[in-house]
């Protein structure tokens, strides 16, 4: 597939030079660093960290089948989706779009970056109608799907998603934060073909660190070259470099926990459909569970008073008097059904 990427970049970005650090001009070794005016004291982070970590890249790389210059690394995945509306979209000129119920950054990053945001209804039942969205989010620059949804926890169809990259005209991000919870395959494996996608993950949530605030932006060597232009120089610190290297090694862990937590999210769901409140419980491939009860904001403070905290999404379209539960640990969980089936209205 032909994909001029250029066309895309912000015109008055592309004769940009980037800032350039002291750790970008000279990466050799030497024994004494009087280059960036550091304290020389070595406390273990004195140093300014490779502002390209370019070591923990070539590990990522390696666990998910890209090339290293194919990774780009953030400051947690809100940072990704921001840096790509800077690069892509003019301030009050150019629009981008995604669908509607979902992650509430990409509304937030649209507006700090005075982006026009299309928000396209999804189906009733949260699916996607692919001709409506490619009709709406024509002349769009950028585009969000984010799969699995968040708040509503299935996965599109990939056969969907495809269509979509394939005859959008622009940069389709695929945000796939809740990817390790599903059966179905990460589009990192469409990178090869299509040059206008982009794919995001996170070490947010299934890897469990999210307090290391790491984000994994895939895409073409191109793209990845552009974001990395535009980015603060030292978005990730060096102590979440090295932790996350570290517990880079530790898959067998993460392959219990997710075991665990898809376990647990069956478990839930079987239970929740036995209770009178609940109405609806949505189909997941997520850590979470959305549910439609009776009334979402008497079950969401009757929670509270329980000492246990959901996100109530009702506020959000096509969710009225709904509930978004992440899955806990088994005693969590026990205790919220426990709870929840004490409800009286
Ligand atoms: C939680 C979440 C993220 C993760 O964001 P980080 O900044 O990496 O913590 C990204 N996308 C979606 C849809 C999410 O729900």
């Amino acid at each position: 597939m032909i994909f001029d990427l250029e066309k895309y970049i912000r015109p008055d970005l592309l004769g940009m030079k980037p800032y350039s650090s002291a750790r970008d001009e000279f990466e050799g070794q030497a024994s004494i660093y009087l280059d960036a005016n550091e304290n020389p004291f070595n406390n273990g982070v004195n140093r300014y960290p490779d502002p390209m970590q370019k070591k923990l890249k070539e590990r990522i790389g390696q666990l998910r089948g890209v090339n290293s210059n194919q990774v780009f690394l953030g400051n947690g995945s809100d940072e990704c989706i921001d840096l790509l509306f800077r690069l892509l979209c003019r301030p009050n000129l150019d629009r981008a779009a995604t669908i509607s119920p979902s992650y509430g950054m990409y509304a937030v990053s649209a507006k700090i970056n005075q982006v026009d945001l299309s928000e396209i209804l999804l189906n009733e039942d949260f699916s996607m109608d692919v001709d409506r969205i490619l009709k709406e989010s024509l002349g769009c620059k950028l585009l969000f799907l984010c799969s699995p949804n968040n708040p509503t926890g299935h996965t599109f169809p990939k056969k969907q998603l495809l269509r979509i990259v394939e005859e959008f005209k622009g940069v389709v991000l695929i945000d796939e934060a809740y990817i390790d919870f599903s059966e179905e395959s990460s589009m990192i494996n469409e990178l090869v073909k299509y040059k206008n996608l982009a794919v995001s993950q996170t070490f947010s949530k299934a890897y469990g660190m999210a307090g290391i605030r790491l984000g994994l932006l895939f895409g073409s060597q191109d793209l990845i070259a552009w974001v990395n232009k535009i980015k603060p120089p030292y978005n990730v610190n060096q102590l979440t470099q090295d932790f996350a290297y570290d517990k880079l090694g530790e898959t067998e862990r993460v392959k219990t926990e997710i075991e665990s937590i898809k376990t647990e999210r069956e478990w839930i769901v079987k239970e929740l459909m036995k209770l009178q409140q609940i109405q609806r419980v949505y189909q997941s491939d997520s850590n979470f569970i959305l549910v439609k009860v009776i009334n979402a904001n008497k079950m969401y403070n009757y929670l509270i008073n329980n000492d246990i905290v959901v996100r109530n999404r009702s506020n959000q379209p096509l969710c009225l008097n709904t509930l978004r539960l992440t899955i806990g640990t088994p005693i969590e969980n026990k205790k919220l059904i426990e709870k929840m089936s004490e409800f009286v209205l």
